[in-house]
């Protein structure tokens, strides 16, 4: 999410301006109760009146009228009737005067009095005009009447409406909420299988929305949601539903899809209005999102299973580098048989030693001195070269094979880092990368001690690296391990930070000792202001709950430059140097540190 000052007044006009989504609930004039019921003069003659309530049983009461139609007073009903009823009022009165028989103390309101002012005007009034209704008018003058059920009707379907709403739709953007999208999406399904058609269903999540409300606030937050919701309205039909699940989830149910452009146009759609700025607050904030698609029945039959796929296919989409969309497929990203050939492959290629590490230096931006290295690991594949980890290590999860390759990984560094201590590079903190499928094993912990004990390495040179959804999936039992893996003396660091969706208070519970700011954040830093507030909002943040801040991806010196100004501890990335071979890494590190014997210059 980008803050960008300079939104031009005709970018920003061009948005639609903010409207409901859902009915709207502003109270509505007395007008919807106005009936056309023609008022009489005060000259009336009391029989003529008396025969319009006779021939029309809903008629409660008739007002009347000056010369210039303003209201004088009200004939009700019962009272008119119940005189008449005997005789001798007959023979008395029927010629005479209507005004005989005028209340003047009507109540009178004007036509624009929304129905809640009424109301309570006619709680004051006491409840004989609840019955006798009331007298509307316009400039002062008699339009009609109203009459005391009317109004009830009118505030108990309110009400109802209005409970309706409140059960059905999101109060902050008013889409339907989570409970009036299953229902649509359940009615979707099953007119598509009566009509043999497709429904096409997509979860939505907005890139790093939650340090747009840490760092801008829950103001700029909430009016960015009702911003996109109003957004995503507008790239669908009428038909289709657009709904809130909560934070930052939105999901769309597209209905009668023909074919598959039918979901991309929506899908690119929806990216390319997200990429013009928004003005909000003064702010002018760019958005992008993540964008998972599951079709019926294409990809499952049921509701339930079609909205679990989506969600993977926008966790896809997120892996995948984020603001971009993922139709759901049944592997991550690789096609079946690639898989099958890779899944094949990974098998042997630890007993064939196809692992490689590779090392990325972490730099601490005081003394420019090299303080650590990030072991990442590689595949020299035989056929296909070197595979970066984004190919195989979803596949190595999944099979469970990462259990092997995390131990064959972490040995390996603590050994090379024995090696480089031998060949007189200092003792340098060493961070490998583990992943959930490795901290859930039985004996991970076992596993750390022993590797620890047979390298000999320095416990506190060792660091672990382990991304915010892996540490927040399973956080009572997270903790527990954290604890026994600090205790051998190692180091924790939370990787990819705020790309996940803990908050940072939230971390507190857990022991670690360093956060690595997500590179998306890093990345034009210099340009997008946005980012910059937010890497202070997490280095200041951070700083008070007692870890070291490291950015990663570091690739120009501005970007450096802007870091400098943050009291970010340490930096990595591109700018310093890819990660390369154990060899190479020591060779580097001599330059950087210009020759063995000296000591490092400050940068
Ligand atoms: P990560 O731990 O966040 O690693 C940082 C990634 O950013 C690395 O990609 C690195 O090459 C890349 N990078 C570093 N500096 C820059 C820069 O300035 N600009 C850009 N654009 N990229 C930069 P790589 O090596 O492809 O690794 C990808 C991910 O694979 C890692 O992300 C990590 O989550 C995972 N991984 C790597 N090695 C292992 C491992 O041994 N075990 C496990 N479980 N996961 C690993
Ligand atoms: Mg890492
Ligand atoms: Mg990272």
């Amino acid at each position: 999410m980008e803050l960008i000052h300079s939104l031009s007044d005709a970018e920003a006009s061009k948005r639609p301006p903010l409207d409901s989504a859902a009915g709207s609930f502003a109270e509505p004039s007395v007008k919807v109760l106005l009936k056309d019921v023609p008022a009489v003069f005060a000259t009336a003659k009391c029989l003529d009146i008396l025969e319009q309530f006779i021939a029309h049983p809903d008629l409660y009461s008739v007002a009347i009228v000056n010369d210039d139609r303003s209201p004088r007073g009200l004939i009700d009903r019962n009272s008119l009737i119940e005189a008449f009823i005997k005789p001798y009022t007959r023979d008395l009165y029927r010629k005479k005067t209507i005004s005989l028989f005028m209340q003047a103390d009507p109540v009178i309101v004007d036509i624009k009095t929304n129905i809640d002012d009424l109301a309570r005007i006619m709680i004051d009034a006491g409840m004989r005009n609840m019955v006798n209704g009331f007298i509307i008018t316009q400039n002062g003058l008699y339009v009609g009447m109203g009459t005391g059920h009317d109004l009830l009707d009118e505030i108990t379907r309110r009400k109802q409406a209005h409970l309706y709403f409140l059960a059905h739709y999101d109060q902050l953007t008013r889409l339907p909420n989570r409970l009036l999208f299953g229902d649509r999406l359940d009615k979707a399904c099953q007119n598509a299988r009566r009509k043999g058609s497709k429904v096409a269903l997509f979860f939505i999540d907005l890139d790093r929305f939650k340090f747009v409300n840490d760092a801008l606030g829950h103001a700029v937050g909430d009016l960015l949601l009702k911003t996109v919701a109003r957004e995503l309205l507008a790239c669908v039909r009428e038909s289709d539903t657009v709904a809130r699940l909560g934070g930052d989830e939105f999901t769309i149910i597209l209905e009668n899809i023909q074919q598959l452009s039918d979901v991309t146009v929506v899908a690119e759609r929806i990216i390319g209005r997200l990429a013009s700025p928004f003005s909000i607050l003064d702010n002018a904030l760019r958005v992008t999102a993540s964008i998972g698609i599951a079709l019926f029945p294409d990809h499952d039959s049921q509701a339930a299973g079609l909205i679990k796929k989506a969600d993977m296919a926008m966790y896809q989409a997120k892996h995948g580098g984020r603001d971009g969309y993922q139709l759901y497929v049944e592997t991550l990203g690789v096609t079946t048989s690639e898989r099958l050939a890779l899944e094949a492959g990974l098998q042997s290629a630890l007993e064939n030693g196809e692992f490689r590490l590779f090392y990325q230096p972490q730099i601490a931006l005081a003394t420019a001195e090299v303080i650590g290295v990030e072991a990442l690991l590689r595949w020299r594949h035989p056929q296909r070269g070197l595979l970066l980890p984004a190919r195989f290590i979803p596949i190595a999860e999944e099979t469970g094979l990462i259990v092997q390759i995390g131990e064959w990984a972490l040995r390996e560094a603590c050994r090379q880092h024995r090696e480089w201590l031998a060949s007189g590079l200092p003792p340098i903190r060493v961070a490998v990368n583990v992943s959930l499928v490795q901290l859930y094993h039985p004996g991970f912990v076992d596993l750390v001690r022993g590797v620890i004990g047979e390298t000999g390495i320095d416990p506190a040179c060792v660091e672990l690296e382990m991304t915010e959804s892996v540490i927040m999936s399973h956080a009572e039992a997270t903790i527990r391990t954290l604890r026994e893996l600090r205790n051998l003396g190692i180091q924790l660091a939370i990787d990819d930070f705020g790309t996940g969706y803990s908050s940072l208070s939230y971390l507190s519970q857990f022991p670690l000792t360093r956060l690595k700011i997500d590179q998306s954040f890093i990345r034009n830093i210099d340009t997008v202001p946005a980012n910059m507030a937010i890497v202070n909002a997490i280095v200041m943040l951070g700083t008070t709950l007692g870890l070291e801040i490291i950015a990663e991806g570091v690739e120009t010196v501005k970007e450096l430059q802007m870091l400098k100004t943050s009291h970010c501890g340490e930096v990595q990335g591109y700018h310093f140097s890819r990660p390369v071979l154990a060899a190479e890494f020591e060779h580097w590190y001599k330059s950087h540190h210009g020759g063995e014997e000296s000591r490092p210059a400050p940068a």
